[in-house]
């Protein structure tokens, strides 16, 4: 068996397994929406045109490729936490915050689950919602930390179920570590009210919970950056201690760039530095230092109140392309009369739901259906990308979602 022993082939993730199963449709209607990733009205992927005015501007200045402290670029470091908290934050002004660049948000998850299982208590558990990103699971578990789940959705309304969440948090044994995502659940598309989120700032308050907070699409559920944000903020207000994984993957479509910050709201400035120390080491283990080059430009742009505002025309347009494809697609199947698979008998969840994604209801045969017959590719959940959408295959979709629920 060789000095490598015994080694079988890893199961496929299932996001990336139909990526590859797409690429290897021949079919010229082949329709992707199972991808986490923004697609402009022809298909494709899209570089936000003032990331490419912002690199042009890095070539010309002729910045050099050193590396950078474990903890990131100085720069990223002092805005990105304003763009999630706000600038007004107390946390903020009142130094108590520790922000670190991270790989990405997946890398913010992963640095932040070690934090965890190297400073609290062994057994901590690690809360997420039911449903969840699936790789949550794989991160939490990789850092050697054990994976619960609270209530998320009521799949007879389309809603949260609130009352669900706010009983399991509340069971979770005190001090364990509740998920949250800020804004635009992934994979439901469905977020508490602001009336919910107090509830569940209280419970957490109550138990003594440290809030991990995963901020995957801020700006691109509602088009508002600081609307998206409300909850973090709100927790802070109510004096809780907190981490924050952000990401500028989807906001930024700096996907492959792997740009991302972890933030600790402490209780005192003291606390933060310490924690800040900490996960400098934890980083310096692990893989050293972070990227440099998606870093500069995230730092520049948010840093220039010209190009801030550039930025968030940018990010409109990728969010008001979902938003009119989430009617395009409602109208289409109203139109078609197409029976809905939720108890409510419609489809307008689909445009209730924001952010990129749209939790349809459809089920796992009539998912294997639109893959099989119509090549139309969604993850097994009912899950699509609204992103995939556009005025060329709007109809080929609503017609073959038509088919198969009939
Ligand atoms: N968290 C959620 C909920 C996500 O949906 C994603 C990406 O799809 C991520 C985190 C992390 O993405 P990335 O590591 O590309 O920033």
């Amino acid at each position: 068996s060789g000095v490598f022993g015994e080694i079988e082939v890893a199961p496929r993730d299932p996001i990336l397994g139909l990526n590859a199963a797409f690429k290897e449709d021949k079919s010229p209607k082949k329709v992707n929406l199972g991808v986490g990733a923004y697609r402009t009205e022809d298909g494709k992927p899209l570089v936000l045109p003032v990331v490419r005015k912002v690199e042009q501007k890095m070539l010309d200045l002729g910045f050099d490729k050193e590396y950078i402290p474990q903890s990131g670029l100085p720069e990223f470091q002092k805005v990105s936490p304003l763009l999630l908290f706000g600038k007004d934050s107390p946390a903020i002004k009142e130094n108590r915050l520790a922000c670190l660049q991270t790989l990405s948000g997946t890398g913010a998850l992963r640095v932040g689950c070690e934090f965890v299982q190297k400073f609290l208590p062994k057994g901590t558990t690690v809360y997420v919602p039911n449903p969840t990103w699936g790789n949550h699971y794989s991160v939490i578990e990789s850092a050697g930390l054990k994976a619960g789940k609270y209530r998320y959705l009521n799949k007879d309304t389309m809603k949260v179920d609130i009352d669900g969440l706010l009983e399991d948090v509340n069971n979770a044994p005190d001090h364990s570590v509740i998920l949250l995502h800020v804004c635009a659940h992934n994979p439901t598309g469905v977020d508490p009210t602001k009336d919910d989120w107090k509830k569940i700032a209280e419970v957490i308050k109550k138990k003594n919970h440290l809030t991990f907070f995963d901020s995957a699409y801020q700006g691109f559920a509602s088009g508002d950056l600081d609307k998206d944000a409300f909850s973090v903020r709100l927790f802070v207000d109510q004096g809780l201690e907190l981490m924050a994984a952000q990401s500028y993957a989807k906001n930024f479509g700096l996907y492959g760039e792997r740009i991302g910050a972890i933030s600790f709201v402490c209780k005192d400035a003291k606390k933060a530095e310490a924690i800040l120390s900490q996960v400098n080491r934890i980083i310096r283990a692990m893989y050293s230092s972070p990227p440099l080059h998606g870093a500069r430009i995230v730092a520049l742009t948010l840093g220039d109140d010209s190009l801030l505002s550039e930025w968030k025309k940018d990010l409109e347009g990728m969010a008001n392309r979902i938003i009119e494809m989430r009617t395009a697609l409602l109208e289409g199947l109203q139109k078609k009369k197409t029976p809905s698979p939720t108890k409510d008998g419609t489809w307008k969840h689909v445009v209730e739901q924001i952010g990129m994604f749209s939790f349809t209801g459809l089920d796992n045969a009539q998912v294997k259906r639109l893959i099989d017959e119509h090549h139309i590719y969604l993850t097994s959940d009912g899950r699509i990308s609204m992103a995939g959408i556009n005025p060329s295959n709007v109809e080929y979709i609503v017609n073959a979602i038509d088919e198969v629920v009939r």
